[in-house]
């Protein structure tokens, strides 16, 4: 029996099969979760059959930018099974101008609004949605952040504000939702290539920075984030909550390092 066996959770931010939800969309079927999954709009063609290959029929069209839709995703759960364990928030977004080249330069008030609604502000929405959902049974809310939010990255930004944002979020949902048995985490994940990721501008040098540089000397996974993620939202972390794991192969824990050929 899996870790997860019993647990519901509603999955937020699959677009693709490379996409990190859809990496802990698998780890946590693997270990038993009944799941269900939201789509925006223009993906679903491309989510329900992903849903479906898990046997997880269960999908809720979910524009975190439109209260309504944020509304009618948790009513149908309540309809559909009464109750939710985890909610795995796995959502960002920026104007493809304001993560690229200078910071000072293409950060408008616009773009700024933008990135923070919908990657940060969202997870504080969806946590209200949830919440009722998780009364008298605790339950597990997860985001998923990135380095950016505490070092300065090329181009990333004014995303790297959202997830400072994002991650302070977390911290205070903690402590909001921690005395109804509540946990709430974040993992801040390394470079993966996912459709948002295509975004940054030139991500493929970020890729193969950390592949050089960290202790791992690889870049992680979707199955690394995953099974990371499985754990967080397992009672197995009954006693972790407001806490953001790295899941980098070490890369954010390293002072200097010698790529390999120039070791020795
Ligand atoms: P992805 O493109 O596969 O997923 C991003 C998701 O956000 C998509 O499903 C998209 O539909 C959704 N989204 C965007 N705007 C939305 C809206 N208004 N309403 C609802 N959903 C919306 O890319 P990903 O890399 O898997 O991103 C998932 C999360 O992981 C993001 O928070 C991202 O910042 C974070 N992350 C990614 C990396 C990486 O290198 N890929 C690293 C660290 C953290």
């Amino acid at each position: 029996m899996g870790f997860l066996a019993g647990k519901r959770a509603l999955i937020v931010g699959v677009a693709t099969d490379r996409s990190i939800a859809w990496g802990i969309a698998q780890a946590m079927h693997r270990e038993g979760a009944e799941l269900a999954f939201s789509y925006v709009e223009r993906m679903k063609e491309r989510v329900e059959p992903l849903a479906q290959s898990l046997g997880c029929p269960l999908t809720v069209p979910l524009d975190v930018t439109v209260d309504g839709q944020i509304e009618a995703a948790f009513e149908l759960l309540k309809r559909e099974w009464g109750h939710l364990d985890s909610l795995v928030h796995c959502v960002a977004f920026a104007p493809r101008e304001a993560i690229a080249g200078s910071f000072i330069d293409n950060t408008s008030r616009e773009a700024f609004r933008v990135a923070h609604d919908v990657s940060s502000y969202s997870f504080t929405a969806l946590a209200r949605g949830a919440k009722p959902l998780m009364a008298g049974r605790g339950g597990a809310l997860l985001t998923l952040s990135y380095l950016g939010a505490v070092r300065s990255i090329p181009n990333y930004n004014v995303m790297g504000l959202a997830k400072a944002s994002l991650e302070a979020n977390v911290r205070f949902t903690a402590a909001d939702l921690g005395p109804q048995g509540i946990r709430v985490n974040g993992i801040s994940a390394g470079p993966i290539r996912t459709l948002s990721a295509a975004g940054v501008a030139g991500f493929r040098k970020m890729l193969a920075h950390v592949a050089q540089i960290a202790p791992m000397r690889r870049n992680v996974t979707l199955e690394d984030v995953g099974n990371a993620a499985a754990f967080l939202c397992s009672d197995l972390a009954a006693g972790i909550t407001g806490e953001i794991l790295y899941v980098d192969g070490g890369f954010s824990t390293v002072g200097m390092s010698f790529p390999l050929e120039a070791e020795g």
